[in-house]
């Protein structure tokens, strides 16, 4: 038996149970990891609530780092004893030991951390394919990015700095602003209190950005639509203030003939091929020292529900992790 944080009814934070499960012993294409670090996403609090539907009970997260107990029968490219993270293959993150599909695992390079990998693996290659392949960005662009001194946020500051891209940072807090500018955001807005698109026009002459990378949702939909130029793109990814109201497909005429899509890493990282490439570009990036993984808060993991608690009262920086 091993201990997990695990949800019998979707709800708040007090659904969160601490409880024994059975993990059981690793089949075919499977490896029993003992987690040393866990990841906290913002995805983990859509489970919680029933947002994202997953099968009852669960143990939730995604996304872990740890190293290898015991191998499935025909498993031969992972041993007992590697050092390994994934981030993804449905939830049960928040326990102890796991059983792993060794189709989402990935070896951890020396010099990156437990830490590390479990806290940017999943945020990391959501910034690669958002920034590679949902729009590949140039330098000397002008972007705008939600929620820029979150988790995924500061990643994506660091990143796009190195690569010549200027990025406009939305952020809930004169701190965070200072955060995100020393991550390499080039201007702040503060838009709790000031209207971002209005800001986002005058800072581009007028002219509005290529393309926004809204993760906020509900509360900066229009806003978003409104920062962008004529043909741009609004890549919609994520719901931190709730979902997207359904829209009308005429307004994508009226602000300008946009393009919109609304990706998932998990749709992106689907072919081993795609997952190793994206995973190597993020630990490339964090090897030469371009991104730094920013762990502002940890929790026991047993006390998940403080973490959930502030990521969804907009008490966090950088990344979360939970330590079993
Ligand atoms: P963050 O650390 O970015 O936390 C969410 C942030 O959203 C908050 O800190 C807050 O920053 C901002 N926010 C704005 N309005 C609200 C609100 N009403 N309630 C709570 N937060 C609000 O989380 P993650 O880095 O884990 O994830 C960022 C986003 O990216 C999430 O929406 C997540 O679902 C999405 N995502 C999508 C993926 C995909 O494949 N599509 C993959 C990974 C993440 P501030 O105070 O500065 O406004």
């Amino acid at each position: 038996m091993t201990k997990a944080i695990r949800i019998h009814e979707t709800g708040g934070t007090e659904v969160l149970r601490w409880e024994s499960v059975d993990v059981g012993a690793p089949g075919n294409g499977q490896v029993a990891v003992r987690h040393t670090a866990i990841g906290v996403n913002y995805i983990d609090t859509y489970h919680r609530t029933g947002l994202y539907p997953v099968p009852l009970p669960a143990v939730l997260g995604v996304e872990g780092a740890g190293v290898i107990e015991e191998v499935g029968p025909d498993v031969k490219d992972f041993k007992p004893g590697d050092r390994v993270a994934y981030a993804g293959g449905g939830p049960g993150a928040y326990s102890e030991r796991r059983l792993v599909s060794t189709a989402v695992l990935l070896k951890i390079p020396d010099g990156i951390s437990d830490r590390d990998a479990a806290a940017g693996l999943l945020q990391g290659m959501t910034v690669q394919f958002l920034i590679r392949r949902t729009y590949p960005v140039k330098a000397g662009e002008t972007v705008l990015w939600h929620a820029a001194a979150g988790g995924v946020g500061l990643i994506a500051c660091q990143w796009l700095k190195s690569i010549g891209v200027n990025v406009i940072g939305t952020v809930g807090s004169d701190e965070k602003a200072e955060l995100a500018k020393a991550n390499g955001c080039a201007h702040t807005i503060v838009y709790t209190r000031e209207d971002f698109a209005k800001r986002v026009r005058e800072l581009t002459g007028g002219e509005g950005v290529p393309v926004v990378f809204d993760s906020v949702g509900k509360t900066t939909w229009e806003g978003s639509l409104n920062s962008l130029k004529p043909m741009g793109l609004m890549v919609s990814f994520g719901n931190a203030s709730g979902a997207v109201e359904p829209i009308s497909v005429g307004q994508l005429a009226a602000k300008g003939s946009l393009f919109l899509t609304r990706p998932a890493l998990a749709t992106y990282v689907a072919k081993r091929p795609d997952l190793e490439r994206a995973a190597n570009e993020l630990f490339d990036v964090i090897g030469d020292g371009s991104v730094k993984i920013t762990v502002n808060q940890s929790f026991p993991l047993a006390e998940a529900a403080q973490a959930h608690r502030a990521l969804e009262s907009r008490g966090t920086t950088g990344a979360t992790i939970l330590l079993p």
